[in-house]
């Protein structure tokens, strides 16, 4: 079973755009996908129809609005096969949910001389938040070297690991090499010693399917953007038994139960780590988004975007001076590039000039780029399953001319 790929298509109006009276190609996936109708139609039907505030309106609307937002929950925790709905926080993204983590149960657990184990490929939502909380606290940031193909080496993680481990927080697929990382045995390995883990998401729940459970991480994150839903909306996924044990992120509306000027008490999960007026709409896209994936499928969506990804390669590497970074086995739909003798940026705006859109630069990412030795970062094309494989021969065709302009 293939997908229907014209269909598919005209769910994305965005992708009939034309720049310069060529079909505009889309290939920084990794950054953000496009939306489908269905999604856009959803938050307008929000706003038309369900526009109120939630959980504490005692009206028509405000009832709707909530169960709408409330499905969404449980849309969210059967996508990622978590237990309770309690264990599906709403946050603005993956960087909220990661910072999220960084300021509760960091600012609770961690001490003087703890550790924090990373991984050298981490995008800097997963370095920043534990250096801050790691400064605050005297704690220290460990990382897991790689190899030359972009790979974790599990025998130096294994080494990292002590009695002064107090969290291992690591991508699941990295968004510059496209590795999928053993996250399982890395879980595994820390709970042997007692270590909660946190798994960075954002690039994995649009390309595989994941199950928390069968994990067994205790944190997962992901933003819905990237997942073909709105901006501004993610998810932190926590075991229960310890989010129930940290203390709450921001303080405000709906996260409350009691509150006094003396003091307040909190209310429970999830709603202790939701502050304030959520982001509605965004919950009822994402909500829509995940049913629009579910609907077209996993598996096939894997299987296209391995083909995307396979036929990329081979006409890349046919390219003259091409290296490409990231060469792991199973590796996500995901190519970062050099051509010698070109800076990236320069291939990237002539790119841009033929209609094609493609990432260049450090991709958040700055010590897997000094790890890797490249100053310029790459240039780097990322599929969605809307890609095709004509879209792959036309990229090709304008980067053999870009390079040959520019060399
Ligand atoms: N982690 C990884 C691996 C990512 O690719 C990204 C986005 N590029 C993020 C975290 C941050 O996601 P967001 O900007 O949606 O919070």
């Amino acid at each position: 079973m293939t997908l229907d790929l014209k269909k598919i298509r005209q769910d994305f109006p965005i992708l009939n755009l034309k720049v310069n009276d060529k079909p505009y190609i889309y290939l920084d996936n990794a950054a953000t996908t496009q939306k489908p109708v269905e999604v856009v139609k959803s938050m307008e039907a929000y706003y038309y129809t369900q526009n109120s505030n939630i959980h504490r309106g005692t009206y028509y609307l405000s009832n709707i609005a909530t169960q709408a937002y409330e499905d969404c929950r449980t849309v969210v925790k059967e996508f990622l096969n978590a237990s309770l709905c309690d264990e599906i926080v709403f946050t603005k993204g993956t960087t909220d949910a990661i910072n999220l983590v960084a300021n509760t149960y960091g600012k609770k657990y961690f001490k003087e001389g703890d550790e924090i184990i990373i991984s050298t490929m981490e995008h800097h939502s997963n370095i920043v938040p534990w250096q801050m909380i790691a400064e605050e606290k005297g704690a220290k940031i460990r990382v897991i070297p790689i190899t030359d193909k972009g790979e974790i080496i599990f025998e130096e993680y294994e080494k990292l690991i002590s009695e002064k481990t107090k969290l291992v927080s690591v991508s699941h697929i990295s968004n510059v090499l496209g590795t999928v990382n053993p996250v399982k045995r890395i879980i595994e390995k820390a709970h042997k010693h007692g270590i909660p883990v946190l798994i960075d998401g954002a690039q994995s729940v649009a390309h595989m399917k994941v199950d928390v459970r069968e994990l067994d991480c205790d944190f997962y994150c992901f933003s819905g953007h990237k997942i073909y839903g709105p901006t501004g909306i993610g998810v932190l996924y926590g075991k229960k038994t310890i989010l129930d044990d940290m203390p709450p992120y921001q303080g405000g509306g709906e996260m409350i139960d009691i509150v006094t000027f003396e003091k307040s008490t909190y209310n429970e999960l999830p709603h202790k780590f939701e502050a304030g007026t959520p982001n509605i709409s965004g919950v009822i896209g994402l909500g829509a988004a995940l049913k629009y994936f579910n609907n077209t499928g996993i598996e096939k969506i894997a299987r296209h975007e391995a083909n995307l990804l396979d036929d990329a390669t081979a006409k890349l590497l046919d390219v003259d001076g091409m290296k490409i970074f990231g060469t792991a086995p199973g590796k996500a739909s995901v190519i970062s590039f050099i051509i010698e003798g070109i800076h990236p940026m320069d291939l990237g705006m002539l790119l841009d000039k033929f209609g094609i859109a493609v990432r260049v630069g450090n991709h958040c990412a700055q010590p897997l780029m000094t790890r890797l030795n490249l100053p310029g970062g790459t240039v780097r094309a990322s599929f969605a399953f809307y890609n095709t494989i004509e879209e792959i021969d036309v990229f090709i065709e304008k980067l053999n001319k870009s390079v040959s302009m520019l060399k």
